[in-house]
Parts: C-alpha cells; structure tokens; sequence
C-alpha cells in the first residue's frame, strides 16, 4: 500500500499534459513561458485574490513576502510550534525572531489564547517588535481567521497565511490562500496541488505589495529590466512545473471531495485513536490525516503493527520547532510547549490520497484498532 499514490493521477493527465509539455519544449520558452500567466490567473481566480504570483518553492513564498515587508532584525513574528520547519525557518533567515506559540489537540492549529499571552509578553518585554502572525493550514485546515484577523487588527500585526498544505480547503465559504493581507502556498509534490518538482504561489488584494513580490523574484528588477532597484532571489517557477499545474487544477476539486470521502471513513472505523474532527463550517483539503495515539507506546505499538503488514505510517512532526538544534539560540526548552510536545510524542499520519479504497481504509482501522 502506499501512503500517497501519485501514479494514479499521472495517468489521468498523462496524454494532455505530455502534449502540452512537448508544445512547450518545441516553443522554448522554458523561463516564465506565457504558461506561468495561464496557471496564476486559474489560481487568483480559484482562490477569489487579486493577484498570484506563482515562485520557486513554498519555502521562497513565505520569504519573500517578508522581505518585502522589510521584516528583520529586531522584528517579533509569531509561528506555532507544531508545522514545518520552513514556517519559521524564514524567519531567522532574514535575522527576525520566531516566537513559538501553542497549538490546539482538537485542529492542530495555533491556540489562539497562547497567541495573545505571547504578544502581551513581547510588547511587555520591550525588546523586539511585534510585527507579523504567520498562521498555518495544518494537515489542510485552515485555522480560525475570525478570532485571528481581530487579535492582528488590535495589536496592529501583519498575517502572512502559510496554507503550504491548505490549498483547497475553505473556511465559512471562503478558500485557502484568501486569508490574511499576504497567502504562500506550496507545489511540492505531495502537497494537495504538487507539481512534478518544486514550487510554490503567492497571493494577495494589494498591488503595491504584489509589484514588490513579483520585482523580488526576479533579483529586485525594476520597471527597466537591467535597473535592479532592490535585493532580491531567483525565485520564479518553472515552465513545465506550471503546465503540470494547470492540469491538476482540473481535477483538484474532485480529488477534494475524494480525500474527504477517504476522512470521512477513517473517522467512522477508527475506534482505539482520537481522529480529527472538522467543524460544520470549515472543509479540510486532508493534505495529512492525522490522529492521536494515548500515549508514546501505545503509538509506537500501533504504527509497527501497521508496518509488519506493509502499511505505510509517518509522524508528521516528531520534534516541535521551539526544540530544534537550529533554534537553540532562542533558549526554549522541554516543557516550554507542552500541549505541542504532548502532540509530538502521540501523533502520527496515515495513508492519504483522493484513490484509496474502503477496504483498505477498513483494513487499516481493524489493524489499528484491535
Ligand atoms: C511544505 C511546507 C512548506 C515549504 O514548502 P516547500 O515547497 O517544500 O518549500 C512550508 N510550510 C508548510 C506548513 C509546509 O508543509
């Protein structure tokens, strides 16, 4: 069994896309083709923005907007604890300090109470400047932007969505990539939109912050393609990446509604673990499903049972960010986090993707539940 299948859906574009890919390729427009204006307008469309700005990687979709917010030394951006590590890593990068916050057991996404303990803290302290919220998407749900868009407007804060694994979902109607005055998504592979490679997008309302976004992708160009008027990356996406794209966009809505098939039945069979519940208003794109062991052994048990029948399971994530060697200098320790630490030691992922059958899902829970 594999834990994502992307074989399947390969087949499904394989004619069209390799027809397109050729096309391409007879063209030679291999950097920012007409291709890569073709897919960000299917995606600002999709997602009701403005403006999409597709780049070279989720990772360089949650940097570049904050170097085009000048955010850095002497800068407060506050991340939960419990997501990838590119979510902060962006942060230090630039020389800005990650504030690790809380997430909840029942979503997986920021606690919005620690969030604002954590900002008073800071404001308090008087050392740093609180400057950005970057709220993500776990697992494909988006977290509460209504108790979040109040707290940023009261204290004054930017929010830079990280819906890297939230493409697709929606919340009160609204989709992924809408929220917060910037969004970054990602195209790897095994995200819920992958490409065959890396990539990512960034969405937003406002121009202003679109130009700049979109002059830092390509080395701080200005209007005059050889006056660079700031310091920026090559951070574009590439061509065939964007064909790959458009012909997933074809197929995503129905994949969604697979993925939550596939959600649904787990949630029915399971019985011996705490499976993920998703409110009436919220849809979740179920980049993971995840659930929650009792305890540490109870979870080590359980995913080498699934391993001795040849049932793929993945911990997503072991380790919190706040305990990262990376991120020694900012002197959390065990115990700092602990409903964060508490999820790391129980959670654990099990196969998902828009093909799989119910009977493998019902073999899984018996395995499991036994
Ligand atoms: C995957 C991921 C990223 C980084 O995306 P890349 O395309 O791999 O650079 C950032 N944040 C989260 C939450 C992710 O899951």
């Amino acid at each position: 069994m594999k834990f994502i299948d992307l074989d399947t859906q390969y087949r499904r574009i394989k004619p069209k896309l390799l027809e397109r890919i050729e096309e391409l390729l007879d063209s030679g427009k291999y950097i920012m083709g007409p291709q890569v204006a073709e897919l960000e307008s299917t995606l600002a469309n999709y997602t009701n923005r403005k403006y999409c700005i597709s780049v070279s990687s989720g990772t360089d979709a949650l940097l570049i907007p904050l170097m085009a917010y000048g955010i850095g030394r002497g800068d407060a951006v506050f991340v939960p604890s419990f997501t990838f590590f590119a979510s902060a890593e962006v942060i230090s990068f630039l020389g800005a300090t990650p504030i690790f916050i809380e997430v909840e057991e029942d979503t997986f996404n920021i606690d919005i109470n620690h969030l604002i303990k954590e900002i008073e803290r800071v404001k308090s302290e008087g050392k740093l400047t609180p400057r950005m919220i970057i709220p993500v998407g776990l697992f494909g749900l988006i977290p509460d932007f209504v108790q979040i868009n109040e707290i940023a407007k009261k204290y004054n804060l930017l929010i830079m969505e990280d819906a890297a694994q939230s493409f697709g979902a929606e919340y009160n109607g609204i989709k992924s990539c809408k929220f917060g005055d910037v969004s970054a998504t990602s195209f790897y592979p095994a995200k819920p939109l992958g490409a065959y490679g890396d990539g990512g997008a960034i969405f937003t309302d406002d121009a202003h912050l679109a130009n700049i976004i979109k002059s830092i992708r390509v080395h701080g160009q200005g209007e005059d393609n050889y006056n660079n008027v700031r310091i920026g990356l090559n951070g574009r996406l590439d061509t065939i990446q964007a064909l790959v794209l458009i012909e997933k966009m074809k197929m995503l809505d129905e994949e969604l509604i697979a993925r939550d098939r596939v959600a649904n039945l787990y949630n029915q069979y399971l019985k011996s673990v705490k499976t993920p519940k998703i409110a009436n208003n919220y849809k979740s794109a179920w980049a993971q499903y995840s659930v929650l062991a009792e305890n540490g052994e109870q979870r080590t048990a359980i995913m080498k049972k699934l391993n001795e029948n040849n049932i793929p399971s993945v911990i997503y994530y072991p380790k919190p960010l706040h305990l990262q060697d990376a991120f020694k200098d900012l002197h959390y320790k065990n115990g700092d986090l602990p409903i964060t630490e508490s999820i790391s030691e129980r959670v654990f992922s099990l196969p998902m993707h828009p093909y799989l059958e119910e009977k493998d899902i019902k073999d899984i829970s018996e395995l499991i539940n036994y």
